[in-house]
């Protein structure tokens, strides 16, 4: 099965990834694969310098979307599908909602533009089910400014809380849409979104 975990900024995706590994390695029994976006394989992670660098001003936004998709190709390919086809729960942290989200909406390109590339990327490969770590814009801003992550916070800065916004409500309406696509309430203490997350795995015969 192929989860993945999407969300706005300083939702709390890979804190959330980790103790969720914890909790499913303590258990036992299903063996995981946790990988995550941009990046996930060398020639991936080597795309997510080019995208994420924010000296790279001159970035069309266009050429940021085709670069999240090609980054998405080589890590599904070398990583997520072996994986999936040894039998193994994928957890991937962010993947084609994030583009739709942020590439789209945000940086407003049609999405089904965005759709379009990421077909030809990801073929049939969607996930089988998607956690969406929700929080609002502040929230999420306001973390990773405690948490002093400078260089993201360069980044998230050029972009203010407008763009932030728009990548919230994205994701919030996409989740309306989508069958796929699980609410979880990113606001509570850390345990109560990693039990949310894993009572909607078993809900789902994920696990
Ligand atoms: O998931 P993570 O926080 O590591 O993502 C790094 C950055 O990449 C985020 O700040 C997010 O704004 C950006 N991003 C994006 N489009 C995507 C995926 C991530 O703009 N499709
Ligand atoms: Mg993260």
């Amino acid at each position: 099965k192929f989860i993945t975990i999407e969300g706005p900024d300083g939702a709390g995706k890979t804190t959330v990834i980790k103790k969720l590994v914890e909790k499913l390695t303590a258990r036992g029994m299903i063996e995981l694969f946790v990988t995550r976006e941009p990046g996930g394989s060398a020639i991936s992670e080597q795309i997510r310098e080019v995208i994420l660098d924010v000296n790279n001003t001159a970035m069309d936004a266009r050429t940021e979307a085709l670069l999240y998709a090609a980054a998405r190709r080589q890590h599904l390919v070398e990583k997520i599908i072996p994986a999936l086809e040894a039998g193994k729960l994928v957890i991937c942290d962010r993947f084609i909602d994030s583009s739709l989200a942020y590439q789209g909406i945000a940086r407003n390109i049609p999405t089904d533009e965005i759709w379009a590339i990421n077909r030809f990327a990801i073929q049939d490969y969607l996930p089988d089910l998607t956690l969406l770590i929700d929080v609002p814009a502040e929230v999420g801003l306001k973390r990773i400014y405690a948490a002093k992550d400078n260089r993201q916070f360069d980044r998230l800065d050029q972009e203010g809380l407008a763009f932030h916004n728009m990548v919230r409500q994205a994701f919030l309406s996409f989740e309306k849409e989508e069958e796929r696509m699980i609410l979880i309430d990113g606001t509570q203490d850390i345990d109560t979104v990693v039990d949310d997350c894993i009572q909607v795995l078993e809900t789902h015969k994920m696990i």
